[in-house]
């Protein structure tokens, strides 16, 4: 049965689970508008979350056919997956900030090849072992899950209101989880009169108890030096002076203080930059640095696709740290090392 929860005032939510995933469930949020419900996001591309999506909407007096239009915080496949089938089903529109469009455009038109080829270049510069490499280049270049997802109709234009009749609903753009990902801002009193202003749906940029994987932007077709670490700093900042009376993540539950939850978050990460510098008073490289930073598990637990998480969120860490001066690249290295100054 799907679980759904009632938010008040024309808002609920359905637990659309992820097959496989510690996350458990994406939090689907229903809006009713008047001209039809209104997704904010969508779940996993998996039958099963299909039909608890289909199950939810019927246990809220709806179905997927009524539905008018699609909201999506960020490219992710436990957000965006479903929402190709849910347009083809309804007929709704697909939105999406510019940026993730740009990373949903590239995936339907790169090859499989291509990314296997980068990744393993990308890792081996960070000073990945061979035996961590070499699968990667000779892994059989099949389809990967998620490879073709909906291009959606409809761009999320930060600080505009969404075309949703009778509700206000702003976009706040917050880069850092991904580029293009946004939290939206319902400008309605709360409707249990909770103090704050209005709800925030936060989809991963701000979650109750979990901190979201912030990596590098992987793009094989820009050499941008990005910050991903210090655009999730600055976003949550941002979302924090919003003071919402009330958080609707994409994951876990609804939570209240949201300044005080960004506090926490800017403090954790503050503590884990400082962490790393101790560790870098001798150089590593971006691997070498992984292995040693605190995960939620040892090292040699974590399996090989979550080791390469593990390498781009070492390597978001040091963008940042080379950017506020307090480490930097030490010349002629190869693979290149870190070392703080
Ligand atoms: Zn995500
Ligand atoms: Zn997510």
């Amino acid at each position: 049965m799907a679980q759904v929860s009632d938010h008040g005032g024309g808002i609920r939510s359905i637990e659309v689970p992820i097959p496989d995933n510690p996350l458990g469930h994406t939090l689907v949020y229903v809006v009713d508008t008047d001209r039809g419900p209104v997704l904010v996001d969508t779940g996993w591309d998996d039958p099963a979350s299909w039909d608890t999506l289909a199950e939810g909407l019927a246990a809220c007096g709806t179905s997927v056919r009524e539905i008018h239009g699609v909201v999506i915080t960020h490219h992710h496949p436990d957000h965006h997956g479903l929402a190709g089938k849910v347009r083809e089903a309804s007929g709704a529109w697909i939105a999406m900030h510019a940026a993730d469009i740009s990373i949903v455009q590239r995936t339907r038109e790169t090859r499989p090849d291509r990314w296997f080829t980068y990744m393993a270049a990308k890792l081996a510069a960070a000073g990945a072992p061979e035996e961590h490499v070499t699968p990667l280049r000779t892994a059989p270049r099949r389809t990967l899950p998620g490879l073709s997802p909906a291009l959606p109709d409809r761009e999320i234009v930060p600080g505009e209101l969404l075309d949703l009749a009778g509700r206000r609903l702003r976009a706040v753009w917050t880069p850092g989880h991904t580029p293009g990902h946004v939290c939206l801002h319902l400008e309605e009193d709360h409707p249990a009169g909770l103090p704050g202003h209005g709800r925030l749906f936060s989809g991963d940029h701000l979650l109750p108890e979990i901190t979201p994987h912030i990596g590098l932007y992987e793009d094989p077709d820009d050499a941008t030096v990005t910050d991903p670490l210090g655009d999730y700093l600055d976003s949550l900042e941002r979302v924090g002076r919003l003071r919402p009376a009330e958080v609707l993540p994409a994951h876990q539950h609804a939570f209240t203080d949201a300044p005080g939850r960004v506090r926490e978050l800017l403090a954790h990460h503050e503590a884990r930059l400082t962490g790393l510098l101790t560790l870098l008073t001798t150089p590593l490289t971006p691997w070498q640095l992984a292995e040693r930073m605190e995960w939620n598990r040892p090292w040699e637990q974590i399996p090989f696709g979550s080791r390469n998480i593990a390498v781009s969120e070492a390597e978001a860490h040091l963008r940042r740290l080379v950017k506020l001066g307090r480490a930097e690249a030490v010349a002629g290295g190869d693979p290149v090392t870190y070392v703080a100054v």
